[in-house]
């Protein structure tokens, strides 16, 4: 019996060698390459020099064969392209199917995804195609030193845990990560890599969906992770319309509202401006705390921004702590002097 297990274990080992390499599924929409796939390139770099292997770009779509270059100029050393009319607009049988037999001819060992709208979709139905697990939304992936297995890591419980997960025994390794979470890859203008088309076996019929239009929503200012400036607010506010004001200041410094789970709770903004462990992780080039205390919940997703400014009337709140600059006062009064500040520059 020890026999035949450890026979099952030997071909498995097997198998799981063949795997190799890291790919990043490089998500476009409309022709532009979203963020968060330069972010996994960088990422993706760090792995695949851990582990000794090349960092692959899945590209698909039709007419987007100008892409493959940045992504190569972002740190690719192979773009896959795939190219086919039936996947000019996403749909999810489409690029399932073209994705998943992908994985299935090139065997790669790592495939990650943004945690995007797509890429929620996409991933689980791959992972089931290709008979693999899926850590999804993770905000931190390491290789193992030891066994340079992938180290998955992603908040779970709401927050109150970081788990870190591991796929033992099946290939690819699968994983989703959130958005502005991960430093973007830097652009090497002269950088060499290849660019494989793969031809694209792909029918009507196989996709029981069809786009009709892409409806863009309503501007609602809140491309949180990609602002570059934020102006939060907490339940110093007060009040509903005290967001009035800090949006006042955002339009002045050509940013965005973000928020504390506290206003959110209390209605006096929407979920999509939350920022923290159960809302977005954002990482600006400032971002200004008004009226918010600083509790780890909050601090949690938005810690990495590079300048931090914080606005409480109480010199001892926590958010001092991970401020760079602070001002101790009202924010009544501190946020309209700086808006007059700003006039004046
Ligand atoms: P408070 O903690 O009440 O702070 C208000 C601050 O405003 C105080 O520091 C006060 O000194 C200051 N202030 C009052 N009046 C003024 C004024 N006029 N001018 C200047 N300053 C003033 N929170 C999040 O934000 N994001 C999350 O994603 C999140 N996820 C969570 C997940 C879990 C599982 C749990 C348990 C909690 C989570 N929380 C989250 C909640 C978090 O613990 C805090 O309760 C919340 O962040 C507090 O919001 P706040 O700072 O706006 O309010």
């Amino acid at each position: 019996f020890d026999a035949i297990i450890r026979e099952e274990w030997e071909k498995e080992k097997k198998d799981l060698a063949q795997y190799k390499n890291v790919w990043v599924f490089a998500e476009q929409r409309q022709g532009k390459i979203m963020p968060v796939a330069i972010e996994l390139l960088g990422e993706g770099r760090k792995l695949a020099d851990a582990i000794g292997v090349s960092l692959c770009a899945v590209l698909l779509g039709n007419h987007v064969e100008g892409l493959a270059l940045d992504l190569i100029q972002y740190g690719a050393d192979k773009v896959y392209l795939g190219q086919h009319p039936l996947l000019e607009k996403y749909t999810t049988d489409g690029y399932t199917k073209v994705l998943s037999d992908l994985i299935h001819k090139e065997k790669p060992e790592i495939v990650l995804m943004g945690a995007t709208h797509i890429g929620r979709d996409l991933a689980p139905r791959v992972a089931a195609r290709v008979d693999t697990g899926l850590t999804a939304d993770c905000t931190k992936l390491e290789i193992d030193p030891e066994d340079k297995k992938l180290l998955q890591t992603r908040p779970a419980f709401g927050g109150n845990i970081m788990a870190t997960i591991i796929c033992p025994n099946h290939r690819p390794q699968m994983a989703t990560v959130r958005p502005g979470v991960m430093d973007k890859a830097k652009k090497a203008e002269g950088r060499k890599g290849e660019i494989i088309t793969f031809s694209v076996a792909l029918e009507k019929s196989d996709i029981r969906t069809e786009v009709v239009e892409i409806v863009k929503a309503h501007k609602t200012k809140v491309a949180l992770e990609e602002a570059e400036v934020i102006v939060a607010g907490g339940r110093g506010l007060g009040k509903a319309e005290g967001f009035v004001l800090l949006e006042k200041l955002a339009d002045k410094l050509g940013g965005v509202v973000g928020a504390s789970r506290a206003t959110v709770d209390a209605g006096w903004i929407d979920h999509a401006h939350q920022v923290g462990q159960t809302g977005k992780t954002v990482k600006p080039k400032i971002y200004i705390a008004c009226g918010i205390s600083g509790a780890i919940q909050h601090i949690a997703g938005m810690q990495n921004s590079d300048i931090i400014i914080a606005i409480n009337k109480n010199a001892g709140a926590p958010i001092f702590q991970v401020a760079d600059y602070g001002i101790v006062g009202d924010l009544y009064e501190v946020v309209p002097a700086l808006m007059d500040a700003l006039d004046r520059v």
